[in-house]
C-alpha cells in the first residue's frame, strides 16, 4: 500500500476506456482504478513524463511526492499548533491560509471564518464604517465589534464573491443579504470542492486524450529504484512507442558487490494499457517456453511476461557475446538495462546514420554474424530486426528490443527469420553493400537450411512446410523436434 496516507476513492467520469475499447484496455483500466491510487501520487501526475511534454525529468515527479508529503507533514502541524493556541476560546484564530494543501481536510470549521482576510472586502472601500483594524467602531455603549451580527453577515455576503469564478453566487450582495458564519463557512467549503474537482476533470481528460506514459503504478515502482538506490535519477523520456516507454537514467550503487550498475541506464517500461499488445498474442503464446503460464494469466501479468521475455533473450545473447544491453533489473513491467550511447544521447539507429561505405560494410558483416550466433547460440530468432532496432554505437552494431524474439522452433519462427532477413538485406542493398545476400540466400545462410526455390513465394511456400512438419511432430510425440545437436549444428528437420 501507498506510504501516503489511506487511500481516497476517486470518481472518474472520464475514463481511458472511452478512448480504448478493446476489452483488455478495459480491464487493465479498471483495475488501475480500482486500486484507488491515492490523490497524493494523482496530484503529481501532472507536469510528469506524457507524449507531448517528453522533456520533463521524472526528477521533477520525486521531487513533487517529496514536497507533497513535507506539506502534508506541515499542514499536520499547522493544525497542532492551532489547537494549542485556541484551545478552548469561543473566538479562535486559523491558519488556513498559511495551509500548503488547501483546504482538503478543513472538517473542523464551523465556527471557522478567517477574519484577518479582509483584502478583497468589497465592503471596505465603499463603506467606510466597516470595522478598523483594532476590531471595534464606536465608543462606550454604542461600540460595535467586528463580531457584530450584521456587520459579519453583509461581510460574508460579499466575501462570497470571492469564491471560485464558475460558481454561481446569486445576487446576495445587492439583496442586502446576511449570511451566518454556518452558512458561510458551508458555502466556502462547497465552492472550494467544487473548484478541486473540475480541476481533477480537467486534468483526468487530458491524461486521457494525451497518451500517459506511465501510470502512477509504474511511477512508483521507479520511484522505489531509486529509493533503493539501484538508480541514481532517472532523467528522462528516450522514446515513446507503442508499445514501451524508454527512459535514460544514471545507475546508483548496487545492493551486492559482485553486480555492477552501469553508469547509464535505459529503463524499458512495458505498457500496460494498450490493446497493441492484443496483437501480439501469437508471438507468446505459441512459445512454449510460455505455454503453460500463458493460459493461466491475467493481461497485466501477460504484459509483464514481454519483459520477462526480452530479458530472458537479451542475457542468452549477450551470453553468446552479442553486442546488446545488459540486463540491470526487472520489476514487474519494467526493464533496466545499460544504456546504448553517452551523456544521456541514446546511440543512433541504423536508420538514423549514414555511414562510409567501409562502416556499411563492416556493419553487414557483423550483422549477418549476429544473425547466425542468434539463431545458433542464442536459439532465437529476432523477429523484428530492422533499421529501427539496431543502434550504431562504439564502432559497432547494437541489437535492442528483443521482447518478441522466439525460439525457431516457434510454430511461426521461421516466417519472422524470414521477415528478418528481407529486412536485412534490403536494407544493406539500398545502403550500397554490394555483397549483401538476398533475403533468401541470407536466410539460408542463417539457419543453415537449404531452400533452394528461386522466388518469395515458393520459399515462403517451403517456409511453412517445414514448420507445419515440426508443429505435427510436437504433436505426435508431445515434444519439440532436435533442431539443434548440442555443438552447434544447422537444425535437422524430419522430411
Ligand atoms: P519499442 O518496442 O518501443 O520499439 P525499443 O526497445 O526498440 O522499444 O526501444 C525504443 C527506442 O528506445 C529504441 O529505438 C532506442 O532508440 C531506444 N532504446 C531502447 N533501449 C535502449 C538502450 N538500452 N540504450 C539506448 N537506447 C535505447
Ligand atoms: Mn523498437
Amino acid at each position: 500500500q501507498c506510504p501516503w496516507g489511506a487511500p481516497n476513492k476517486t470518481s472518474i467520469s472520464c475514463s481511458l476506456a472511452d478512448v480504448m475499447s478493446e476489452q483488455l484496455a478495459k480491464e487493465l483500466q479498471l483495475e488501475e482504478e480500482n486500486a484507488a491510487f491515492p490523490e497524493v501520487v494523482a496530484v503529481a501526475e501532472g507536469p510528469f513524463i506524457t507524449g507531448e511534454n517528453i522533456d520533463t525529468s521524472s526528477d521533477l515527479m520525486l521531487a513533487q511526492m517529496l514536497q507533497m508529503e513535507f506539506d502534508r507533514e506541515y499542514d499536520a502541524q499547522l493544525r497542532r499548533e492551532e489547537k494549542k493556541i485556541n484551545g478552548d476560546s469561543k473566538v479562535s484564530i486559523s491558519f488556513e491560509n498559511y495551509r500548503k494543501v488547501h483546504p482538503y481536510d478543513s472538517d473542523s470549521s464551523e465556527d471557522e471564518v478567517d477574519w484577518q482576510d479582509t483584502r478583497h472586502d468589497p465592503y471596505r472601500a465603499d463603506k467606510p464604517t466597516t470595522t478598523p483594524r483594532r476590531g471595534f467602531v464606536g465608543k462606550g455603549k454604542d461600540i460595535t465589534t467586528k463580531h457584530d451580527e450584521v456587520v459579519c453577515g453583509r461581510k460574508n455576503t460579499a466575501r462570497m464573491e470571492n469564491f471560485a469564478p464558475e460558481f454561481q453566487v446569486g445576487d446576495g450582495i445587492g439583496m442586502d443579504l446576511k449570511l451566518s458564519n454556518q452558512v458561510f463557512n458551508a458555502l466556502k467549503q462547497h465552492a472550494y470542492s467544487e473548484e478541486r474537482r473540475s480541476a481533477r476533470l480537467h486534468e483526468k481528460k487530458e491524461h486521457s486524450t494525451a497518451e500517459k506514459a506511465v501510470d502512477p503504478k509504474t511511477r512508483l515502482l521507479l520511484y522505489k529504484m531509486v529509493n533503493a538506490g539501484t538508480l541514481e535519477t532517472i532523467t528522462g523520456c528516450i522514446s515513446t512507442g507503442k508499445e514501451s516507454v524508454v527512459f535514460h537514467a544514471y545507475g546508483g550503487k548496487s545492493a551486492t558487490e559482485d553486480k555492477v550498475i552501469p553508469p547509464e541506464c535505459a529503463i524499458k517500461v512495458f505498457k500496460t494499457t494498450l490493446n497493441e499488445f492484443k496483437n501480439r498474442d501469437k508471438y507468446i503464446k505459441d512459445d512454449y517456453r510460455f505455454k503453460d503460464r500463458f493460459s493461466k494469466l491475467n493481461p497485466r501479468k501477460i504484459i509483464r511476461m514481454w519483459a520477462e521475455k526480452e530479458m530472458h533473450n537479451l542475457t542468452r545473447m549477450q551470453n553468446a557475446g552479442i553486442p546488446c544491453p545488459e540486463v540491470v533489473i526487472l520489476k514487474k513491467h519494467v526493464l533496466v538495462m545499460s544504456f546504448i550511447g553517452q551523456d544521456q544521447v541514446p546511440a543512433p539507429k541504423l536508420k538514423d546514420v549514414t555511414l562510409s561505405s567501409e562502416d556499411m560494410k563492416k556493419a553487414y558483416y557483423q550483422v549477418l554474424n549476429m544473425m547466425q550466433q542468434l539463431y545458433k547460440e542464442c536459439k532465437l530468432v529476432h523477429a523484428d530486426l530492422s533499421e529501427y532496432n539496431m543502434l550504431w554505437h562504439d564502432g559497432k552494431v547494437w541489437l535492442i528490443d528483443v521482447s518478441q524474439s522466439v525460439e525457431p522452433t516457434h510454430p511461426h519462427g521461421l516466417e519472422f527469420l524470414f521477415r528478418d532477413c528481407r529486412n536485412v538485406s534490403q536494407f544493406f542493398q539500398k545502403g550500397g553493400v554490394a555483397e549483401a545476400l538476398n533475403e533468401r540466400e541470407l536466410f539460408n545462410a542463417v539457419s543453415g537450411l537449404n531452400i533452394t526455390a528461386d522466388n518469395e513465394v515458393d520459399f515462403l511456400e517451403e517456409i511453412e512446410a517445414l514448420e507445419k512438419t515440426n508443429e505435427d511432430h510436437v504433436q505426435n510425440h508431445g515434444k519439440k523436434l532436435s533442431m539443434f545437436s548440442s555443438d552447434g549444428d544447422p537444425p535437422i528437420y524430419d522430411e
